[in-house]
């Protein structure tokens, strides 16, 4: 793993994380003096800061190890922890490949990362030989992609020859039928993968977002990581969500089924330039004077999201409950332009 140390910054290597009594006294029973609480209340104690329980779950499910996950409130969290262990400010560059989720490029702002954008091809793939051409920290590519929705092809190649980590965000993974790269892990060092409760498991209030990667990643970003990030109420509420598989999985086929009537209604109507193949719970909608369609909508208020500044004249919608893609699917009947 000396490659991949080579890449953390060095200030992390050499840091000492924040400690606490409890990492040395692991027993619930006992009298805890230790964390200036208040010992009244329902939620007077600070949460698990290692969220074991989840993860348990979570390394039985994907068939990893514990030490292979971390929790980050939401997978926000987590772009911009990687990019605080591996991005040395001022100095090292990012690669995104747009159009694409937005936060990477955000965040790199935020932590002083300079940017090298090598964009999709024409259908929405990677230029894999201009990605491997350069010589960047992390590397985010995102299947299926935001705001594209296609899944990305020839990912083992690019993970496989990349030198640097490869980010590979996997948030609409349980909505396509490409297989995730979380069993990959330990064939590649340097791939993080990462996951969301906030689509197919509905749970985007609760902000939860994973990390599945290598144990000399994982022990670093834990350490980088603000020790209570994940609140009691929220991990509960993942354990919970864990628990209902049926239920998710009823969720997942109903979001599927709804995408394709949506997509096959869309193209009925005679402004729809191009609906674009989706394995998202969203749909980009190529259409005739995008932007005043958009408007017409938010009058009606239904709100979608003009994404006409990266991919001409477009919305992404996102796929609703059928009542609401009905409601939609109505007031584009009574848009004109
Ligand atoms: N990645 C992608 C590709 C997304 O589209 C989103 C949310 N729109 C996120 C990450 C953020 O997810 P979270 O709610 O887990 O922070």
């Amino acid at each position: 793993m000396e490659t991949i140390t080579n890449l953390i910054r060095k200030n992390i290597l050499s840091l000492t994380p924040y400690s606490s009594a409890r990492d040395e006294y692991k027993n619930n029973e006992g009298i805890f003096l230790d964390a200036n609480e208040n010992p009244y209340g329902n939620l007077n104690r600070y949460p698990d800061p290692y969220q074991w329980r989840l993860k348990q779950i979570l390394s039985n499910q994907k068939k990893v190890g514990i030490e292979n996950i971390l929790i980050g409130n939401g997978s926000d969290e987590i772009i911009d922890l990687v990019q605080r262990v591996f991005g040395e400010p001022g100095q090292d560059q990012i690669i995104i490949c747009p159009p694409t989720y937005g936060m990477y490029e955000v965040y790199a702002n935020i932590n002083n990362l300079a940017i090298i954008s090598i964009p999709l091809t024409e259908d929405f793939q990677l230029n894999t030989e201009a990605i491997l051409a350069q010589n960047a920290k992390i590397l985010y590519l995102c299947s299926p992609n935001n705001p594209t929705g296609n899944a990305l092809e020839n990912l083992d190649c690019i993970i496989e020859n990349f030198k640097g980590i490869v980010f590979l965000d996997e948030a609409y993974t349980d909505f396509s039928e490409q297989p995730s790269l979380v069993s990959k892990i330990q064939q590649y060092p340097n791939l993080i993968v990462s996951q969301t409760f906030s689509k197919a498991r509905g749970l985007a209030a609760a902000r939860i977002g994973i990390a599945y990667a290598h144990e000399t990643i994982i022990s670093v970003l834990q350490k980088v990581k603000p020790p209570y990030n994940i609140s009691q109420l929220n991990q509960e509420a993942a354990v919970k969500a864990l628990a209902d598989e049926t239920q998710f999985q009823n969720t997942v086929t109903i979001l599927k089924s709804e995408r394709e009537k949506l997509k096959n209604a869309l193209q009925q109507l005679d402004f729809v330039t191009r609906v674009y193949p989706s394995e998202a719970n969203f749909l980009l909608v190529g259409m005739e004077n995008a932007t005043a369609i958009y408007e017409q909508l938010i009058e009606q208020q239904i709100i979608t999201r003009n994404r006409s500044s990266v991919v001409k004249d477009t919305i992404r919608i996102t796929v609703g409950t059928p009542q609401e893609n009905q409601q939609l699917l109505y007031a584009l009947q009574l848009v004109t332009i």
